[in-house]
């Protein structure tokens, strides 16, 4: 395993990562709450840990990444019922749709994606300890966290007290013993989903969705947590201290890693404030790759101010100079010249190096572009060697091209050059395949349901059955 140092956001320091049980590690990323098509913001959150993922697995750990789907909140509901739509219907369209983005993106290294609502039993047990333990109390048929018994809540930010409040717009709830306290389950209302609970039919509140989830998958800690800068508060704090209050133990999380935010002229892009642009349309305009290379040609930590008409077509550009090189080698490999010049030994040693330099680079707290800068400098050195690749053996071409499969295997740039392009969209003939499934389940043919299921697990597709009679797939675990 290789050892890498990140940027932990609640030490405010680089650290060595250590994982709790090597080589095995636990990560997960907030997902995304699909009330409405996703954004370019979005899109840079999940490239970013992606290849923190990749790299994990690169080096030898053996991750197990989730990212749940908040498929149920305020946002989705108040989407839902502007559009007469049903809340979960609506989500799971979404979520569909973000899906086809992230193939697109070459994102495929989550290996679960849970939906909040498949966990409603273990966010009632987190409930039933919090209030045993005096850490949440029931008020009006919702339950709500007492953040004055957790003492470091906003380590994590950082917010005093007055800033907790002043950040958080939300409508009075008169219930509420102290402004701060949040609701962890919210008192069901005529026409939304609710479950039973032993305090009232409800549903959940944001951020016990999260740690119900990780409770069950990750356990009550765990090495890695991922999202957006913007999630720290209320949604991180309010994570810590649900979890640790529930269960007892600390920390939740060894490592909190936070993506920088994508701004517009200097605001973040949100929903909220009206200036989205729509990822499925942008990866339409520019591709996915293209895009790829726009968000790792900056440190996932910054700040990327995203200017429409400027930001995309100047990456486009951009992107294929750092990938015309290895369009070029790999076109004069695809004509298998057996034999041919060989490379001359500097450069035969530069380019067994450079992988090793690259792994080094990104194991300084992922940075994606210094990696990218390395990869410019060697198109050059490879343009250095004139036109006629054609001249030089295989195995030159192939030395030549190993700092490239580097950046195709870890960043995912240049996948697509490969030609074995899994970015096809199956969605939809999946999706057809689980609903003949479903259908011969429901008249009692197991026989072709488990030939269906056997036929997808052969095609790399894993499905898992979900609550309420639905059944998801996801790409089949790529790690060992
Ligand atoms: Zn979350």
């Amino acid at each position: 395993m290789r050892r890498f140092q990140v940027y932990d956001s609640l030490s405010r320091s680089l650290r060595l990562f250590v994982p709790i049980t090597p080589p095995r590690v636990g990560m997960f990323v907030c997902g995304l709450t699909p009330y409405a098509e996703s954004h370019i913001g979005h899109g840079r959150t999940f490239v970013s840990f992606d290849v923190v993922a990749r790299a994990l697995r690169r080096w030898g750990y053996r991750l197990f990444y989730v990212q749940n789907v908040t498929n149920l909140d305020d946002k989705v509901i108040a989407r839902a019922a502007e559009e007469g739509a049903d809340p979960l219907a609506l989500a799971e369209r979404h979520f569909q749709g973000y899906l086809a983005s992230m193939a697109e993106l070459g994102v495929r290294s989550v290996n679960l994606y849970p939906f909040a609502t498949d966990y409603i039993p273990e966010i009632l047990a987190q409930m039933r300890s919090l209030v045993d333990r005096g850490s949440a109390y029931a008020a009006g048929g919702s339950v709500y966290y007492s953040v004055a018994k957790f003492p470091s809540y906003g380590a994590l930010s950082g917010q005093r007290r007055e800033e907790q409040l002043a950040g958080t717009r939300v409508a009075p709830e008169p219930l509420k013993r102290a402004p701060e306290d949040f609701a962890i389950w919210k008192a069901a209302t005529p026409g939304e989903p609710s479950w039973e609970s032993a305090w009232g039919p409800g549903r959940p509140g944001w951020h016990i969705e999260d740690t119900a989830i990780t409770g069950r998958l990750l356990g009550a800690r765990y090495d890695l947590h991922g999202g957006g800068m913007e999630l720290k508060f209320p949604h991180h704090e309010g994570e810590i201290a649900i979890s640790e209050a529930a269960t007892g133990e600390s920390p939740l999380v060894n490592y909190w890693m936070h993506a920088g935010l994508l701004n517009m002229k200097g605001e973040k892009m949100a929903k909220s404030l009206g200036n989205v642009v729509r990822l499925d349309r942008t990866i339409e305009r520019f591709g996915g790759d293209v895009l790829r290379f726009y968000y790792l040609n900056a440190h996932y930590r910054s700040p990327l101010d995203f200017e429409e008409g400027k930001s995309l077509e100047e990456a486009r550009e951009a992107y294929d100079r750092l990938i015309a090189p290895y369009r070029r080698l790999l076109r004069a490999l695809g004509r298998g010249g057996a034999t041919g010049r060989s490379l001359p030994a500097e450069l035969a040693r530069s380019a067994a190096d450079l992988p090793e330099r690259l792994d080094a680079t990104l194991a300084d707290d992922f940075n994606a572009r210094e990696a990218v800068a390395q990869l410019f400098t060697w198109g050059r050195r490879v343009g250095s060697l004139g036109d006629d690749l054609e001249e030089y053996s295989e195995t030159a071409l192939t030395e030549l091209a190993a700092p490239y499969r580097w950046a195709s295997e870890v960043l995912g740039l240049g996948e697509a050059e490969e030609g074995n392009s899994p970015r096809l969209d199956l969605g939809p003939a999946i999706e057809a395949a689980i609903a003949a499934r479903t259908r011969a389940r429901g008249r009692g043919d197991f026989a072709e349901s488990d030939r269906i299921r056997d036929e997808l697990r052969a095609a790399g597709i894993e499905l898992e059955d979900a609550g309420g009679g639905r059944t998801r797939w996801r790409p089949a675990r790529s790690d060992p």
